[in-house]
């Protein structure tokens, strides 16, 4: 038996089971009642996954022996019923209800990132647009700094055991223990109703990551990268491209920024300095789908997916990250594909999919 503790909440005792991950022989224990994935993640094996919440479907793995089951209340509506007849399984949605071997990548160990739980003080907040907030947390004094990998996220711990995930939009650096958060109000929504109404300077919140896989594959390649980003999308988009920046990589990049309107890309000043310090490596387009009179707006008009592809025939030989919302992130995936010849495995892509309660 194993204590379980969940978002600082209740603890609960559950039986544990013996997780075998195949190839690799390596293995973990599991409580029923955790998923499958939380459980790995806690103990420092980081197998892949971003949304957690059945959503994206990163986090399919096959069970080749042992009982799994759903976890109450999940929902793994990434996973089609052939799959399932088939053993696979998403991990998020997926607790142990007996050891199991399960065939699964892992993502290769990076030292010094683990998922922790801690308080950390709102520094500064600042309305980048009317509907964007920058907020700045920091561990308080005495608890060590957070480490992670660019284009990783972090969830807010909320009462009830709920919580809600946000982008790090700033590279890990050493001697610098900031994390930078793009919070868009969505009006009514529990927790950037309190962003935009009550959360101030000083108050502390809890988090818990870092989580997410998207970005990890960044140093491997050396291939052209298309970074997409819709609104917020560009937090993760941000982080990779400071990340570059600091390793001094030769990568050719195209960034592509989507909005609606001229105030939806509230660091597209940042971007042009990008472009204009990396000339030759990175070329930046903005693209509005909506924009006003008043924006007075000369630059390229339509869906920003759509933008990539009127400028890129075929994208064979190109990796795509993909960030924001999930409609754009879906319509980027398939007609990259399908028009322009993308393989399905070089789509790496971080949808900011509603989270449940
Ligand atoms: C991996 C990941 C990373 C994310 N990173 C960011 C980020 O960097 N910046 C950011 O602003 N958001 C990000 N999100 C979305 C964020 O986690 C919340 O879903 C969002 O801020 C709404 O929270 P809320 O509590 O205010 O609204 P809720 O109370 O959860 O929802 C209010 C209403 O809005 C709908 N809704 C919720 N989320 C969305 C959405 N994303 N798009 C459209 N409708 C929605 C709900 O269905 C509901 O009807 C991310 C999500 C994921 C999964």
């Amino acid at each position: 038996m194993q204590m379980i503790e969940e978002a600082g909440a209740a603890v609960a005792e559950a039986p544990v089971h013996a997780i075998t991950l195949l190839p690799s022989g390596k293995t973990f224990s599991s409580p029923a009642g955790e998923s499958v994935l939380d459980a790995a993640l806690r103990q420092g094996i980081l197998l892949p996954h971003q949304c957690k919440t059945g959503t994206c479907g990163a986090c399919r793995a096959r069970v080749v022996d042992g009982e799994a089951a759903c976890l109450p209340g999940a929902q793994p509506a990434a996973l089609s019923p052939e799959e399932a007849g088939q053993g696979v399984h998403l991990l998020c949605c997926t607790q142990a209800a007996s050891d199991l071997r399960i065939e699964c990548a892992e993502i290769p160990h990076i030292p010094g990132i683990a998922v922790r739980k801690l308080p950390v003080r709102v520094v500064a907040m600042e309305r980048l647009a009317p509907d964007v907030m920058r907020v700045q947390l920091q561990p308080p004094p005495g608890q060590q700094r957070l480490h992670y990998a660019a284009g990783q996220y972090v969830d807010v711990l909320l009462p009830g055991n709920r919580r809600r995930s946000y982008s790090l939009a700033t590279t890990a650096r050493e001697g610098q223990d900031l994390l930078e958060l793009h919070i868009r109000h969505l009006p009514g929504g529990l927790f950037t109703d309190q962003v935009f109404g009550k959360l101030k300077a000083r108050d502390v919140l809890r988090i818990e990551g870092p989580f997410g896989t998207f970005g990890m594959h960044d140093d491997a390649s050396q291939a052209p990268a298309i970074l997409l980003a819709s609104g917020t999308g560009f937090a993760p988009v941000k982080a990779l491209v400071e990340q570059l920046l600091a390793t001094g990589s030769g990568r050719r990049v195209h960034l592509y920024w989507g909005g609606r309107a001229r105030q939806d890309l509230y660091l597209h000043s940042l971007c042009l300095e990008w472009a204009h310090a990396l000339q030759g490596r990175l070329t930046y387009v903005p693209v509005l789908s909506d924009a006003p009179e008043a924006d007075a707006w000369a630059g390229r008009t339509g869906w920003v997916h759509q933008a990539v592809l009127q400028d890129h025939a075929d994208l064979s030989q190109h990796e795509v990250y993909a960030c924001g919302a999930p409609a754009m992130v879906d319509a980027a995936r398939r007609d990259f594909a399908t028009l322009a010849g993308m393989r399905p495995t070089a789509f790496f892509a971080d949808a900011f999919v509603a989270q449940p309660g």
